[in-house]
């Protein structure tokens, strides 16, 4: 399907409609105002990409970019860019986007209708993932031309710099990615702006509203310091108003073309939103919330006296705030400037005043950022920076949004910083407070330990809370959210970052290269957590993955990969491999890193246990003794053979619900066609999962889980009464999970004592 309407979407549809589009179906369903459109889907774009036949030459500019190096970056964007918007649309393509247009002009009356026209990225294995602010929208797009334009020019927005950036550091591949676009009839909005029916940095129960004159682009650009009220959600007491200057404001002009003018003199100082609009909001936020079950994050407008919703997404940062944050600003010399607390953490460094995207470069490591207002365009140098303050912006800009998940402290709307901060000058942040002091801190080494525990919550559970961690870079800041270790180190991005492949270190007789390889990056990992375990998964090779590196010409072609030559199956065809990662973590446990244990991937039968425990101790490295050692259940064989596993003897088991789902349903997890029919909460995968906890209990074995389903709090709440040991999440969702855990563990003492007194 191409183009499909909102009537026809809900939640689920995100591989089609991306988040945006799906939840637009969603809200239109659940009856929630919602100005009318369509979507052209994921499908629509790969199809284009695919009939253009330009896959190939965007990809390979892709596979040549140093990402950090600005100028670079920004060139390979550019000439990606130019080729999208050079290359014809399919002819049906173009005429279903017609037909769909002129249809939605006819339900509003009005020919030629104003439409926005907004990007919805979705990644293929993650559609949940967050790309907020990383793809353009353009407003008051008028006429079916027109519209089809635009639709070209969000496809290409798939790959400004910052998108790249941005799926770099998180591990996207540019070809799992694709685009949806939203095409809406255009809220005029008197005024507009962006709703968090919970606060966004504390999780506190309450209605975080944002407000500014006209559309809510001022707002959600951060081109504006918007008015921000609070509003109790228990008794809709409103709590905190607060009103700001507001500047500048997006408007009509008289062809309808969107312009950013100057708000009148008279206005910019007044209250946007009425007590009796905030309750409307509120209320509002209360229905979406309960619908999704969630808290949110939305963008509204009210045109006249009409209050509409134009997007609703979860929040994917909510994180809890130590308290200790409160006080470690206490010794701290002079405030310079006071904005809003945008991402919570103390950070220290020097002063790098950016007025231009040129100037970018001039942040190195540990900076601080400061800058009229912060854009998406800035997340690489951002990324350096060890905290970020601007002069405009408010906490719910995408720029916020960006920073909160990054990790990194960050004041927004103070006004004046750019003209205040000197240059070079040494500065302390608060970025709970929204507080810039002089000097570098005193207390730095402990002022940015906290900035590092943010994300830790002072709940303490008996079922651990682990890290999934791919990227050695990564395991920092994974480290900082307090969790309880690492429940998967996944070893092929660090093979796919060496660019070589590992047979080609054997057949160039270069295992020692091959053992250091690993073993430095490893260690990077168990340095972070130290004494925290870390479990470390053998290569879980998947030939398609691996046939580009260097030395990879011979990897077999595989009708299905994923149901291939990957896991220990492969590892026990090329035992040299297998034994220079044993080898390597020999290595390491000699270095005193005697928190590492290893676990093998993909196994179906006891059989390759013991192969693989053969080969450990061959290398003189005794399982169990010397080294925990366990394996991961990805394939149901293994789930319904556990008790033979237990028997050949292993110290932990870790469930890999990705492919645990796939192959107990014959559903591909890469294959969108049938992405719907993958379900972790199919009946019979949660039996499988079930099974194995309840199995490994009774054996006195630790059970965890690595696979997706364990970032899930729903899903974790169930595998907490099924009694695992640990879950291990992506570390954005560590603190959800944490909090989930915490619950499902009290639920469980307070019904056993409910019990007892019955
Ligand atoms: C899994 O299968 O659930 C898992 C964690 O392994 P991967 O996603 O690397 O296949
Ligand atoms: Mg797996």
């Amino acid at each position: 399907m191409y183009v499909v309407k909102f009537e026809d979407l809900n939640k689920s549809d995100i591989g089609i409609a991306g988040g945006k589009g799906a939840n637009l179906g969603e809200l239109t369903q659940a009856g929630i105002p919602v100005p009318p459109g369509f979507v052209v889907t994921a499908q629509a774009y790969e199809y284009f990409m695919d009939e253009a036949g330009i896959n190939d030459s965007v990809m390979s500019i892709l596979d040549e970019i140093d990402i950090n190096d600005t100028k670079a970056l920004q060139a390979a964007s550019e000439e990606i860019k130019k080729i999208i918007v050079e290359s014809p649309i399919p002819e049906d393509l173009v005429l279903f986007i017609r037909e769909y247009y002129n249809e939605l002009c006819q339900r509003v009356g009005e020919d030629d209708t104003d439409v926005a026209i907004r990007s919805s990225a979705t990644a293929e294995d993650l559609p949940e993932a967050s790309f907020a602010g990383q793809q353009d929208t353009f407003l008051h797009v008028s006429g079916d031309d027109e519209v089809i334009e635009y639709i070209r020019k969000c496809w290409a927005s798939l790959f400004e710099a910052r998108a790249i950036f941005y799926r770099e550091e998180n591990n996207f591949e540019h070809s799992k990615v694709y685009i949806a676009v939203v095409v809406q009839k255009m809220a005029n909005a008197d005024k507009a702006g962006v709703m968090f029916t919970v606060n966004p940095s504390t999780g506190e129960e309450i209605a975080l509203i944002e407000g500014s004159w006209g559309l809510g682009e001022a707002v959600v650009s951060g081109d504006v310091t918007p008015d921000n009220y609070q509003v109790d959600k228990k008794n809709n007491e409103i709590i905190n108003v607060t009103i700001s200057d507001k500047k500048v404001m997006y408007t009509n002009d008289e062809n309808g073309t969107s312009v950013k003018v100057d708000v009148p003199e008279n206005q910019r100082k007044e209250r946007v939103l009425s007590d009796d609009e905030l309750i409307e909001l509120t209320e509002m936020g209360k229905t979406v919330q309960a619908h999704y079950g969630e808290p949110m994050d939305t963008e509204w407008a009210f045109e006249k006296d009409m209050l509409f919703l134009l997007q609703a997404r979860p929040i994917t940062t909510l994180g809890d705030v130590e308290e200790e944050t409160q006080d470690a600003s206490s010794d701290l010399g002079d405030v310079l400037v006071r904005g809003l607390g945008a991402s919570p953490g103390m950070a220290s460094g020097k002063v790098k005043i950016v007025l231009d995207i040129d100037e970018l470069d001039k942040i190195k490591d540990g900076d601080i950022m400061v800058t009229t207002m912060t854009t998406p365009d800035m997340v690489p140098a951002m990324r350096r920076a060890s905290g970020i303050v601007t002069d405009e912006g408010g906490v719910t800009c995408h720029a916020s949004i960006i920073s909160r998940e990054l990790g990194i402290p960050c004041v927004v709307g103070t006004g004046d910083a750019t003209t205040t901060l000197e240059e070079n000058s040494g500065v302390t942040l608060d970025g709970k407070k929204g507080l810039v002091f002089e000097g570098i801190s005193e207390t730095k080494e402990e002022a940015v330990a906290v900035a590092g525990t943010v994300e830790a919550a002072p709940i303490i559970t008996v079922t651990e809370v682990k890290a999934n961690v791919s990227m050695p870079e990564a395991a920092e800041k994974a480290a900082a959210t307090g969790a309880d270790g690492v429940g998967l180190l996944r070893t092929e991005h660090l093979m796919l970052t060496s660019g070589i492949h590992p047979g080609k270190f054997i057949a160039d007789g270069k295992e020692d290269e091959l053992i250091d390889t690993i073993a430095d990056n490893v260690q990077i990992v168990a340095d972070a957590f130290y004494p925290r375990p870390v479990w470390y998964r053998t290569l879980d090779a998947p030939t398609d993955e691996f046939i580009t590196l260097e030395g990879g010409e011979n990897e077999p072609r595989e009708h299905n990969p994923m149901l291939g030559w990957r896991g220990i199956r492969r590892e026990l065809d090329q035992p040299e491999i297998l034994k220079c990662e044993f080898k390597a973590i020999k290595k390491l446990h000699e270095k005193g890193y005697t928190n590492i244990g290893i676990m093998i991937p993909l196994s179906q039968s006891p059989e390759e246990l013991k192969q693989a425990k053969a080969l450990c101790s061959e290398i003189g490295f005794e399982p169990h003794k010397d080294v925990d050692f366990g394996m991961m259940v990805e394939i149901p064989a293994a789930a319904i053979m556990i008790d033979e596993y237990i028997k050949v003897g292993i110290d932990f088991v870790s469930l890999g619900t990705n492919d645990l789902t796939q192959y107990t349903l014959a559903v591909d997890r890469n294959n969108e066609f049938v992405a719907k029919h993958y379900s972790e909460e199919h009946p019979a995968v949660m039996k499988l999962i079930e099974r194995t906890i309840r199995k490994c209990a009774e054996a006195g074995v630790k059970c965890s889980i690595c696979g997706q389903a364990g970032s899930v709090p729903h899903i974790v709440e169930k595998l907490v009464e099924f009694g695992i040991s640990s879950v291990s999440s992506n570390t954005d969702a560590i603190a959800d999970v944490r909090k989930t855990v915490a619950r499902a563990e009290q639920k469980i003492i307070l019904d056993a004592a409910r019990k007892r007194l019955e």
